[in-house]
């Protein structure tokens, strides 16, 4: 199994090389050396990261005299070290535990925590609705869970939590990196946590067997912005904090690489000539890495722009360059 996970050093940050889906978790090789740092982004809030490897989404923890919230909770290879982090910072149980999406590598801990008696998890409709009826999308395919892994608190629009001095709100953004995406903005604290609707530094994996779509993503994005201002920090599901200013450029790249792939689909080119036309070769340098390479960018962006195209004929918008 180790060979799957050869490592690539990018940006001073090792990360593990993935086969296609191996982003979503569940990989028990090689942990000893991956470990959690955290960082204080105000009175009662940390943001907690992988560093030496692969160690899932990005997490936050929210401590205060009302409890302890936390959002996602990485992979099961890592729940003794994310444990230490929660001991460390909190010195007693996880009260809330949000999921903002269903992905293995954000929820691979749910049955632990949701078994624990003190923890209530929190996701959003769709979300929960897949993980009772499929499971949960990790390395191995979708994989069945605990009931007790199953949120108990569920929304359907935007919910908050007010508790440690804050409003914690969770917002629903349809349809973008899978359709039950929960983003999370602290309000007075003026942070946001993401979920993956932010790959920082890398092209975004938009999944769209799990109702992600590449409209649906951009949008939630201009969502995020739109919550945001220039002093606004965001946590991103993979990559290092962030501002808008980042947020803001990473739009116009996936912007722009749509367009020049709707304008491929537009003059009837196949997704094989589009892929050896390789449009988005100037991009490579900055945003392609393992598991969304130039090439699976290309592709995401093929098919479900062509999908629609055959889907909503009538809707179909010329772009003027
Ligand atoms: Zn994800």
């Amino acid at each position: 199994m180790k060979s799957r996970f050869v490592r690539f050093m990018k940006k001073g940050i090792f990360l593990s090389s993935f086969t296609a889906t191996a982003l979503f978790g569940s990989i028990n090789n090689a942990s000893a050396e991956i470990t959690f740092k955290h960082t204080q982004l105000a009175d009662n809030l940390y943001m907690i990261e992988g560093q030496g490897g692969f160690a899932g989404g990005n997490l936050a923890l929210s401590v205060g005299s009302d409890g302890v919230i936390m959002i996602d909770n990485s992979m099961p290879n890592m729940l003794k070290k994310l444990n230490d982090q929660i001991k460390t910072l909190a010195g007693k149980p996880v009260d809330f535990l949000i999921n903002t999406h269903i992905h293995g590598d954000h929820t691979g801990n749910n049955n632990y925590f949701g078994s624990q008696k003190d923890t209530r998890i929190i996701a959003h409709d769709k979300a929960y609705n897949f993980m009772k009826s499929q499971g949960v999308p990790t390395s191995n395919g979708v994989i069945k869970v605990e009931p007790s892994a199953l949120p108990v608190i569920t929304y359907n629009n935007e919910m908050s939590l007010r508790l440690n001095d804050a409003t914690i709100q969770l917002i629903h953004v349809a349809q973008a990196h899978t359709d039950g995406d929960t983003i999370v903005v602290f309000k007075e604290q003026n942070i946001i946590h993401a979920g993956d609707i932010f790959f920082n530094g890398m092209f975004p994996f938009i999944d769209l067997a799990h109702g992600g779509s590449v409209d649906g993503y951009i949008n939630a994005q201009k969502r995020i912005l739109s919550l945001a201002d220039d002093n606004t920090r965001i946590i991103p599901g993979h990559g290092p904090i962030a501002t808008t200013k980042t947020l803001r450029n990473t739009i116009s790249m996936i912007e722009d690489s749509k367009q020049r792939i709707q304008a491929m689909i537009n003059k009837g080119l196949s997704q094989k000539d589009v892929l050896q036309a390789n449009p988005l070769a100037d991009l490579h340098k900055k945003w392609n890495w393992s598991f969304i390479t130039t090439e699976k960018m290309t592709q995401t962006l093929y098919r479900d722009l062509s999908k629609q195209g055959r889907e909503k004929p009538a809707l179909k918008i010329e772009h003027k360059h």
